[in-house]
Formats: structure tokens, sequence, C-alpha cells
């Protein structure tokens, strides 16, 4: 990759902290970006990062990394926020919204102050929750403002086969869909490992009691971050490198299929919510949802996941009313 090239990527970064930083320092290895801009609340805290970040430069690609304003929101061609209060333990991701829904609100009106073409890439919890609340905010096509949504529950998903299987993660594909949360639904008619669909590739390995294993998996995946939270405070290394392969499909224009969160018009019998499907992800954010054929169960399972965002969803709707009158 020409440094030319580097020098028109630009990513500003809303949210100095765990998340927003251990993005930064795995986005610093990859070359992707020329500039990196990091946008807090908190003005010491951003100093701090950027300066022990900047301390680093001489081992990684070159890369500019400074603090910013919303004015670097003009040109950037990647807008990442992760501001706001992250999940306690044995808290769930829903019970977030109210304190981060006015903090979005906010940081979109900020955006949108700067005519900005980039894409928006939501990471603040509940991710589908807000996803829609900027995107109702900014008012852009709903490809350019998309949220991490189960890229991360995916990538885990991934890493639990692989080491249930024996194989090297990256020959496992497997997809998370629905809602970053309780209700996210493991897809495994679109999972197989290098290309033997899961049901073959049990059947010839035939080494577990596959039905109740499955289940087991599929249960440590969703629970997993009530785990890592308990256990340390919070998460911040899988989603640091989940939000780095998204941005590698963004900035390099490499229409993969991820899961990310996007609103959904109909596909999959949803409409009007931001649910995570698998989506063509190139420059302008999603280009494309994949309507893939799914078992009855996952469908429905995925309705019911649609269905718990939405409720929460009404709740935040009806609360900004009742402000407004
Ligand atoms: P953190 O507390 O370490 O950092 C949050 C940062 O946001 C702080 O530096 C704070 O000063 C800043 N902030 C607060 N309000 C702001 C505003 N209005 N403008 C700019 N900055 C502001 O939290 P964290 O661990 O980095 O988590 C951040 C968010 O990411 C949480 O909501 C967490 O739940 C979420 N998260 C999402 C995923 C996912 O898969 N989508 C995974 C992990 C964490």
């Amino acid at each position: 990759m020409s440094n030319k090239a580097n020098k028109a990527r630009k990513v500003v970064v809303i949210g100095a902290g765990s998340v927003g930083t251990t993005y930064v320092y795995a986005m610093m290895h990859t070359g992707l970006a020329g500039q990196i801009v990091l946008i807090d609340v908190d003005q010491r805290k951003v100093q701090g990062e950027v300066m022990d970040l900047e301390q680093g430069l001489a081992f990684v690609q070159p890369v500019e990394i400074r603090s910013g304003d919303y004015s670097d929101c003009a040109d950037a061609d990647l807008i990442v926020i992760t501001a706001g209060t992250k999940q306690a333990s044995g808290h769930n991701r829903f019970e977030l919204v109210h304190r981060n829904v006015g903090i979005v609100r906010s940081i979109c009106d900020q955006i949108k102050e700067h005519d900005s073409s980039a894409v928006v890439l939501m990471v603040t919890n509940p991710v589908d929750i807000l996803t829609q609340i900027a995107l109702r905010r900014l008012g852009w096509p709903r490809g350019r403002v998309i949220g991490s949504g189960t890229v991360l529950d995916s990538a885990r998903f991934r890493s639990m086969l692989s080491r249930h299987c024996g194989v090297d993660t990256r020959n496992v594909h497997a997809y998370i869909l629905g809602e970053h949360g309780d209700s996210e639904v493991a897809a495994w008619s679109l999972s197989h490992i290098a290309g033997i669909s899961m049901k073959d590739y049990c059947a010839i390995c035939q080494t577990c009691d596959s039905e109740n294993e499955h289940e087991q998996i599929v249960r440590q995946v969703r629970d997993s971050a009530y785990h890592i939270i308990d256990y340390k405070g919070s998460t911040y290394y899988a989603i640091g490198l989940s939000l780095v392969r998204i941005s590698e499909a963004i900035l390099r224009n490499e229409h993969s299929i991820l899961t990310v969160s996007l609103l959904l018009e109909g596909e999959y019998g949803i409409d009007d919510l931001c649910v995570s499907v698998p989506c063509v992800v190139g420059k302008s954010g999603v280009e494309r949802i994949i309507t893939a054929q799914l078992s009855k169960d996952e469908q429905a399972a995925l309705k019911v996941s649609a269905q718990a965002i939405k409720k929460i969803l009404d709740s935040v709707s009806i609360q900004a009313e009742s402000v407004i009158s």
C-alpha cells in the first residue's frame, strides 16, 4: 500500500476509553490509516492517550495520531463512536441505553455540523439501538451508519468452535445474527468448516455429542462478555480487533461479508430496526444485504431477537417524545 493511499485515509475515533484506544493501538499496526484523530470529553485523558500511543510510532507503520475536535469529521473516511458508559458486572447492555442515548445524540449533532461523507461505525452499547438513534439523528443513507453488531459475537463463535473442533479459527466460518446481546442467534445453517457444513463436519468427526455441545458453545458465546466483565471489568481486545476488521473492509473497499448492524427495511421479515445480518461492506459502508436462507427455527429466533430490540427502542422513543412535549 502506498503512503499516498494511506494519507487519504482518515479515521476519527470518538471516545478515548478502553475500546477506543485498544482499537487505535491495533490500527497503528496495520497501515490502514494515514491519520487517526481521537476525541473525548475528558481532555486530560485524551491528551495522555495520544502521547502514549504516539511514543510507539517508531515501531509501527507511518500514521499521524492526534487529539482533535468535531471539525475533523469533515474530511474523515470513517468515524468510530466508542464514547459512553460501559456495562457493569451483572448488568445487561440494554441497561445502558438511557445514559448512552443522550451522549450519542449530542455526538451526532456535532458530526452533522461538518458535512461529512464518512461512514459512521457505532460501537457504544446497546449497539443496535444506538445505531438506529444515530441513523435517525444524522439522516444519512442507512448503509453509511452501521453498528459493529455481531461481528464480535461471530468472532467469539468462530474461536470457540475452533477450540472445540481442534482446527484453525481461520478455517471456521460461523455467524451470529440478530441483537448484539442476550437474544442473539447462532446461524448454524450458514456456518461451515473449510466449506463442509457443520452438520456434515460433525457426522465425519463424531467425537462429541454435537447437539448438546452446540448448545453449550452458543451459551458460552452469548455469556462471554458477562464473564470477562466479571473477571476484569470490561472487554476491549477482541472488540478492538473486530473494529479493525470492519475498518479494513471500509477503508480498503473490500466488499467483505460481515455481520454488522444495519437498518432492515423488510429483509428477513424485519422492518425499521437495526439488526445484524450478513452484509457486503465496502468504502460506502454496507453496499448490500445478503438475504440468506435460514432454517425455520433460526428465522423465528431472529424475529424474536428483533422484537427484543424493538421493545427497548420504543421505550427510548416514548421517553424522547415525553421530554419534547
Ligand atoms: P470507557 O469508560 O473506558 O470509555 C468511554 C469513554 O467515553 C471515556 O473516555 C469517556 O470520557 C468518553 N465519553 C463519555 N461521554 C462522551 C462524549 N459525550 N463525547 C466524547 N467522549 C465521551 O468505556 P469502554 O470500555 O471504552 O466502552 C465504551 C462503550 O463501548 C461502552 O458503551 C461499551 O459497552 C461498548 N462496547 C461495545 C462493544 C460492542 O461489541 N459493540 C464491545 C465492548 C464495549
